[in-house]
């Protein structure tokens, strides 16, 4: 299906769209007071949860319906035009009815196609931007799918949004932001405009920034950032909400480079390979400290039956192995030979702490 969207969808809206407010509405108060302080910042469309699909039951499931008119309330006190998550058919009509300028899909429904069918369904005929997030697992098919699904209602405003994608190993991330996906996205579909969820990928306020200069960096079409008047009150995502203020100094600290239409594509693949290297990197450092733990129990073992730390055999047996393996990768001997030293160096380290009780450097 050729995807040729609508971008521009009549609300004046620039060429980066800043969507943002609370991840779930809690108040009237706290949706106006949110909403009408970061209007003071470059935000052009507000946003709220209103239906919070949860991972796990009994926590805060959002306020339902009643909160899509504090949303609406929101939006005409500052003008702005304002979104929200849809997750089933009753979301849609209730959003509908509220007047919701425009609707996400949330990474959840994305997941499955009865679901996202079920809204394109109850989509039809209705002139409403949404905007798909990727679905939570890093499959490009499926999301491409739910879009081919929304715009195949016959909604031609539609833009995708870049969340994230879960993962089970432990990471800075709360979701992998697995730039290569979304660009991979651009490709199959090159009218669409993707924003970039940086609240959900970070999992943490601290590293909004840095994300969100990434997405800018990555000639992402905008960005989506959770804010709340108390962000560690927050009934949900707490860690990962802005108050007004600090909303401002990140939007206020982003550069925008001009992209250069001959060399966007080769920056996007030194920045997809720059993210490979720090993760390789990272894995490096947690493959050597999960080592070192190893070193320690050996170290406990040999001080328990009173061995000696160096068994000069089993260390040039180990050396000679690695080589050969590295020499097999094309790896330079002497390098190899180099950072071997230096591992040892560090087990030694550890072992003579375990036999003494204390770190000596
Ligand atoms: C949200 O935007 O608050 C949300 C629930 O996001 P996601 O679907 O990306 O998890
Ligand atoms: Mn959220």
């Amino acid at each position: 299906m050729k995807i040729t969207p609508t971008q521009d969808w009549g609300l004046g809206l620039g060429s980066k769209i800043v969507i943002s407010g609370p991840c779930s509405a809690e108040t009237p108060e706290q949706v106006m007071e949110t909403c009408t302080q970061i209007a003071q910042h470059d935000v052009h469309i507000l946003r709220a949860g209103i239906w919070k699909p949860r991972t796990r039951p009994n926590s805060f499931e959002g306020v339902g319906s009643i909160g899509l008119k504090w949303l609406k309330d929101a939006g005409k006190a500052t003008g702005l035009p304002v979104c929200a998550e849809v997750a089933n058919v009753k979301h849609v009509y209730d959003a509908l009815r509220a007047g919701i300028d425009i609707m996400w899909v949330g990474a959840r429904t994305t997941t499955n196609p009865f679901a996202i069918q079920e809204i394109a369904d109850a989509l039809q005929g209705v002139d409403v931007p949404v905007m798909i997030k990727n679905p939570v697992n890093p499959d490009l098919k499926l999301w491409i799918g739910g879009i081919e699904r929304i715009y195949g209602a016959g909604i031609k405003k539609i833009a995708a949004i870049h969340r994230g994608f879960s993962t089970y190993d432990q990471s800075q991330y709360r979701n992998m932001p697995q730039w290569e996906i979304p660009i991979e996205l651009k490709q199959h579909l090159p009218d669409i405009q993707i924003i970039c969820d940086p609240s959900h990928i970070c999992g943490s306020r601290d590293l909004l920034a840095k994300v969100s200069q990434k997405a800018y960096d990555l000639n992402f079409d905008g960005l989506m950032l959770e804010s709340h008047i108390t962000p560690d009150k927050a009934l949900s995502d707490a860690k990962q909400q802005v108050v007004p203020e600090s909303l401002g100094e990140i939007l206020r600290g982003l550069v925008q480079r001009q992209p250069q239409a001959e060399n966007a594509l080769a920056d996007s693949k030194l920045e997809i390979l720059r993210d490979m290297i720090d993760d390789i990197d990272h894995r490096l450092v947690k493959t050597l400290g999960e080592r070192m733990k190893i070193v320690r129990q050996i170290g406990e073992h040999k001080r328990d039956n009173n061995i000696s730390i160096l068994q000069s055999s089993r260390w040039r047996e180990l050396l000679v192995d690695r080589l050969a393996q590295a020499r097999s990768l094309e790896l330079s001997d002497d390098i190899m030979k180099y950072i071997f030293q230096m591992i040892h160096k560090e087990s030694i380290r550890h072992q003579t702490s375990v036999m003494n009780e204390v770190i000596t450097n």
